[in-house]
């Protein structure tokens, strides 16, 4: 019987596929550096650094609108492919949802004008 050498099948898949998930990775870490414009990825506004914690935030808002627009799965992604164009920065997730909040970005706030505008209307 021949026997096979290396990586085949399914092993070769998964092998694969795990590189693929790291190169995903260091991806986001150098995107997440370069709009922190540091080596070292942390949130710009209180300087956290946990990148489990980080995200990316489009400075004039609206990220979620942007992403639908453009269709974009995957923000990491689009501005490798974009060659990391300007507008954005990097944020903890606590500091990301606190400039929502202060700047009325929330789907709640959304919501609640609304549901304001109905109760103005009905009056
Ligand atoms: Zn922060």
């Amino acid at each position: 019987m021949k026997v096979k050498r290396g990586i085949y099948g399914y092993d070769k898949y998964l092998l694969k596929r795990e590189k693929e998930k790291q190169e995903r990775l260091e991806r986001k870490l150098l995107i997440l550096s370069y709009y922190s414009g540091s080596d070292i990825p942390h949130c710009i506004i209180c300087g956290l650094n946990d990148t489990d914690a980080l995200c990316i935030d489009h400075i004039e808002g609206y990220g979620n609108k942007h992403k639908k627009d453009e269709r974009i799965g995957n923000i990491y992604e689009w501005i490798w492919d974009n060659n990391f164009p300007d507008g954005f920065q990097t944020l903890c997730y606590n500091c990301n949802r606190k400039k929502q909040v202060r700047n009325n970005e929330t789907r709640e706030r959304y919501v609640y004008e609304i549901h304001r505008n109905q109760d103005i209307k009905y009056k």
